[in-house]
């Protein structure tokens, strides 16, 4: 009956499976012959995510989110200072952001690939503007030759979170590789994903690299030595050798959720009113998440379900409006992002997908508009 199972938006178990003998090998071998905190398995990825993004260093941390907060600060980033990034967005950019304590200025998403609208910056830029956070949203690169000329140009530090982009590239160069600094997450969810949470930093800078490598360890100089104050948000070794694994899978996983993307665009195209995900020329995307648009996406969702097809929602609140965030944003409002959040829909795409499950999600889309057109 496997057939009437429901098709997941993703199955942990099933994506573990595929590399089982390899996870379970790396698993054992750390609490057999490594450090449980900061072992040779968290060295050894770094390098090897570094080589991976084509960036000098890596600096393995606790989440994506304090990745992002760490690199803010490396680049003397906080009170007083305006941080422009797209308002549609994960809210945990803004999160970050704040807790740096910088103000996030919010620029609307072009309409063609919901990202970063470069032509807007010029706009927003205000004197106290001192970097831009370019999200690689649902895995498809930002503008990045304008953004990254923008951000020349004004004497800004470009901070790509690439934590949705793990394998995409713009011009054929891995994204993260691109600005000033870059920050990963590797929740679970993510192309890259651990058992747990975990993230990433990748920098050029020696200097920049010695400094996070403190400021993750509770501001640890020596053994007994506090040289600065910081929080304790390390990337964990047993983390590190699951990522190990899963990094020398990467981009062959990526492959495989271009296939199914390819799938989709094939099977639903002129369906409906359904908006399906474009790509650049420029860029290739890593398919994070397929997210389609439409008004009705409440009704289709719905449908979906009744039909054993679980969808998902990336992000159902625009992050501004969020309670715990909108307040602290002086009123900022962006309609252009709400009306992204509120016709976004997420299908089930990620590399343990088989093909007869996204077919099955492609009869399902095609049914609700054919039966109620
Ligand atoms: C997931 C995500 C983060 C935060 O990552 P965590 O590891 O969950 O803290 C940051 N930015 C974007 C765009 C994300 O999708």
């Amino acid at each position: 009956m496997a057939d009437r199972a429901a098709v997941p938006t993703k199955d942990y178990g099933r994506q573990n499976a595929l590399l089982w003998s390899e996870l379970q090998a790396a698993v054992a071998d750390a609490m057999q012959h490594d450090k449980p905190v900061l072992g040779r398995a968290v060295g050894e990825f770094e390098d090897e995510l570094a080589g991976f993004f084509g960036k000098r260093h890596a600096i393995g941390v606790g989440s994506g989110t304090d990745a992002l907060l760490l690199a803010l600060r490396a680049h003397g980033i906080g009170e007083g200072s305006d941080v422009l990034t797209c308002s549609h967005t994960f809210a945990g950019v803004l999160s970050a952001i704040l807790l740096a304590g910088a103000r996030p200025v919010l620029v609307p998403p072009e309409p063609v690939f919901g990202q970063l609208d470069a032509g807007l910056l010029e706009d927003r830029v205000t004197e106290r503007t001192r970097a831009i956070v370019a999200v690689h949203f649902y895995g498809h690169p930002v503008d990045t030759d304008a953004v990254a000329a923008f951000a020349r140009q004004r004497g800004l530090v470009l901070i790509e979170d690439c934590a949705q982009a793990h394998g995409a590239t713009w011009r054929g160069r891995p994204v993260g590789s691109h600005g000033d600094i870059a920050t990963l997450s590797f929740h679970p969810s993510k192309n890259l994903g651990a058992f747990g949470d975990g993230g990433a930093v990748l920098t050029d800078s020696a200097a920049v690299a010695d400094q996070l490598r403190v400021w993750r360890n509770l501001g640890k100089t020596g053994k007994y030595d506090f040289g600065a104050l910081a929080a304790n948000t390390k990337l964990d070794t047993l983390q590190a050798a699951i990522l190990r694994v899963k990094l020398r899978h990467l981009q062959r996983f990526v492959t495989r959720r271009s296939e199914l993307a390819k799938r989709y665009l094939r099977g639903l195209d002129g369906v409906g009113d359904l908006r399906l995900p474009a790509v650049h020329p420029l860029a290739t995307h890593a398919w994070h998440l397929f997210v389609v648009r439409t008004p009705r996406r409440d009704e289709l969702k719905a449908f979906l379900a009744a039909r054993g097809v679980r969808s998902g929602l990336h992000y159902p609140v625009a992050a501004h409006a969020q309670p715990g965030i909108g307040p602290l944003l002086d009123g900022a409002r962006c309609p252009q992002a709400e009306a992204w959040a509120a016709s976004v829909l997420t299908l089930p795409l990620s590399h343990e997908h088989r093909d007869d499950e996204i077919d099955r999600v492609i009869e399902a889309v095609r049914a609700f508009y054919s039966e109620r057109p």
